[in-house]
């Protein structure tokens, strides 16, 4: 099960083959990879009335002038748009992750399926606190996959983000917890050195080699290395409530390190022992390891290494050790994860801190990143592979995190500010990760295909470069409409809802209301108007003093903007849109509750408007962004936007179909007409006709 880069490259060039006459489709025929699979899909297909069947690749952020801006570049792109309909999805504000793909799943708007960005403040809690929205008891509004079951059909969900806990009474999930797999990391990753400096790495303590038994005679020894693996950096964010990152304590767990010639060939041998006997793995510099049984804290678990650093002499040495995923626990039906993981690897989905992250911080370059997304894009073909051969099933959803980590890491190096060497590389870049997306969306695409089956392609919201923060936190607490109160032990900051009367939170500003908050203390009727036309005046009057002009395109209440597709009890009182380039002071609740001092202090600053290094030094975000999607639906800055995307390809579509837009309400109900099912029971979307042969 190692590493096959280059195997997944080949299969992008395999030639197409059309399947079906008078059908003209994406997906190609059966290729000479399955030689016992009997043409025309299913190996037990043959016994089977044809029905048909839609499969959602899930792209979390790709836009569509990505989509087409790399569509000359890479062929299965061209294939897809050529054969397919195409068109830019609008989603609904919150422009985020848990919001969109909730939308896609309930074909519902925000204000009727209630998921609101990634933290849902709701009726009866005190001003400021919130629920995590990663959870799929939440939503108010019907799953495509209930509807399905309802009907009939078998759905298969595949790390899609809201599926946990699962609900489906029969069908197949895998993961959904949250954005990735980390729910169920045993382990998270380590980036073991001798000599780097880089934030969060493991010291390998390099020496004379000694006490080592059963070393073969064919090893000229080096030296030897020690890395004490304890406490670890963790990020969840996830159902189980959690949005936090930071790092945790861990036992206490040895590795050792035998460095040594081998044929004039400098390599490693990775033991949790001075035992050369019992390697976990021997390798040579750039070599991935494969997965390879570890055990942590007594846990077996399954991860990957790969040497980064070997000199000839064996004194720099770096070790990048994946996520170590969990043998069981992440799918159902229990019993699943051993095939699984025989037949396409350990469930990871963000091998990394991910490796947009581990890029960030330094542990590796872009080659790398690139490979361990070849590494999950694999995991995701074979999985669909592996299900579609032994599962009967109609509806399968799947969801590929990290082309948005990827875009919130480069996307902003494509802005012509940069300059012209930062944007080629970054375009180089992009380009290569999303060529690796669509040739996994080809493969699924041609795995899945057996005449009778649709490939939608879609995303939950685009992205926009990033370079300045609204201190809207700050403003909130100069106009006297916030207040923080400092906890004494912790040092840190939290929202007071005894004496704030409005806050600001994911897109806009909640109002502290008697009756619907806890503890309110703004009345209802004049008293609570009075105070949302302050506020919106307010904002609305926030500009850059380097270019005098607002940062704020639409600030208004809640019920002017019910086109939008928000309103009802969970959306905000006042809603505030950034524009390009600029990000609200806000996200969830870590920007208000228990912040530490740093964070304090940028929001005394009495700069509105704070260069995003400056934030980000003060810890508004982990690492150094160059993107983020927030404000309207609809932000552009020509190269990129917010706009999610839309692709649909199979028997009956109009080829090279094209809109100028269709709405992300709008996949649940073509998927369900696509089934021959009604849609899910509160769809407010509409079928694509368009996209469909009359
Ligand atoms: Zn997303």
């Amino acid at each position: 099960m190692g590493f096959r880069h280059s195997r997944f490259r080949l299969l992008g060039l395999l030639p197409i083959l059309l399947l079906c006459a008078g059908f003209v489709q994406f997906a190609a025929a059966q290729t000479t990879e399955h030689p016992d699979s009997p043409p025309g899909g299913r190996a037990d297909a043959g016994v089977r009335k044809p029905k048909p069947r839609v499969v959602i690749i899930g792209l979390d952020g790709m836009m569509p002038e990505q989509v087409e801006r790399y569509r000359n570049r890479i062929p299965e792109v061209d294939r897809l748009l050529t054969r397919g309909f195409f068109s830019p999805a609008i989603e609904s504000p919150y422009t985020d992750t848990p919001t969109n793909w909730t939308t896609i799943a309930t074909g519902a708007w925000v204000g009727t399926h209630g998921i609101t960005s990634f933290d849902a403040h709701l009726r009866g809690m005190l001003l400021g606190d919130s629920t995590p929205t990663f959870n799929s008891r939440l939503a108010q509004a019907e799953y495509l996959w209930h509807a399905a079951e309802r009907q009939g059909k078998r759905s298969i969900l595949i790390n899609y983000p809201i599926a946990f806990p699962k609900l489906l009474k029969n069908g197949v999930v895998i993961g959904g917890d949250g954005l990735t797999s980390r729910a169920w990391a045993v382990r998270h990753p380590d980036l073991i050195t001798s000599f780097r400096r880089v934030p969060r790495g493991k010291p390998l303590i390099l020496g004379v080699a000694k006490d080592w038994k059963n070393v073969p005679p064919s090893y000229k020894v080096l030296r030897e290395g020690m890395v004490v693996l304890s406490e670890q950096v963790r990020i969840e964010w996830g159902a189980s409530g959690l949005v936090g990152s930071g790092i945790i304590p861990a036992t206490a767990e040895r590795r050792y390190v035998l460095i040594f010639k081998d044929g004039g060939v400098t390599k490693l041998l990775l033991s949790a022992s001075r035992d050369a006997g019992k390697p976990i793995a021997v390798l040579a510099k750039g070599d991935w390891s494969g997965w390879v049984k570890e055990n942590f804290s007594g846990k077996e678990c399954l991860r990957q290494y790969k040497v980064l650093d070997l000199n000839p002499e064996g004194t720099e040495v770096t070790i990048y050790g994946t996520i170590a995923a969990a043998l069981s626990g992440w799918a159902y039906p229990p019993g699943l994860e051993q095939r699984i993981i025989e037949n396409a690897g350990a469930y990871v989905e963000a091998l990394e801190l991910s490796p947009d992250q581990a890029l960030s911080v330094g542990w590796f370059g872009t080659d790398v990143a690139k490979e361990l997304m070849s590494i999950q894009a694999e995991w995701f073909a074979k999985t669909v592979a592996y299900l579609n051969r032994t599962e009967d099933w109609d509806l399968m959803m799947m969801h590929f995190h990290e082309p948005d980590g990827i875009n919130h890491q480069e996307l902003g190096k494509l802005d012509p500010s940069m300059g012209p060497e930062i944007n080629s590389r970054a375009d180089a870049f992009l380009g290569d990760t999303i060529s690796i997306l669509f040739q996994m969306a080809a493969r699924i695409a041609r795995e899945c295909d057996d005449g009778h089956s649709y490939v939608m392609v879609v995303s939950d919201h685009g992205n926009l470069p990033l370079t300045k923060i609204i201190n809207v936190q700050g403003i909130m607490m100069r106009e006297g409409w916030t207040s923080y109160a400092k906890n004494e032990k912790t040092g840190r900051w939290s929202l007071d809802p005894v004496h704030s009367v409005a806050a600001f939170e994911n897109s806009g500003v909640w109002i502290n209301l008697k009756g619907r908050e806890l503890n309110g203390l703004v009345e209802p009727g004049p008293e609570y108007e009075e105070l949302r036309t302050k506020i919106i005046n307010r904002l609305q009057k926030v500009t850059d003093s380097e270019t005098g002009k607002p940062v704020f395109s639409i600030v208004a209440k809640r019920e002017d903007l019910e086109e939008l597709g928000i309103w009802g009890d969970r959306t905000e009182d006042v809603f505030a849109f950034g524009k390009p380039y600029y990000m609200a002071w806000s996200g969830p609740k870590s920007m208000t509750i228990n912040i530490p001092e740093e964070l304090m202090n940028t929001y005394r600053d009495s700069r509105e408007v704070i260069p995003l290094a400056t934030a980000t030094a003060a810890g508004y975000y982990d690492r150094t962004l160059t993107a983020d999607h927030w404000g309207l639906p609809t932000g552009t800055v020509g190269y990129a936007s917010n706009r999610a995307t839309f692709i649909l390809s199979g028997p009956g579509v109009v080829p090279g179909g094209r809109a100028a837009r269709v709405n992300l309400v709008d996949v649940a109900p073509t998927a369900s007409h696509l089934l021959g099912i009604r849609p899910p029971e509160q769809c407010e979307g509409r079928i694509v006709w368009q996209a469909l042969e009359k």
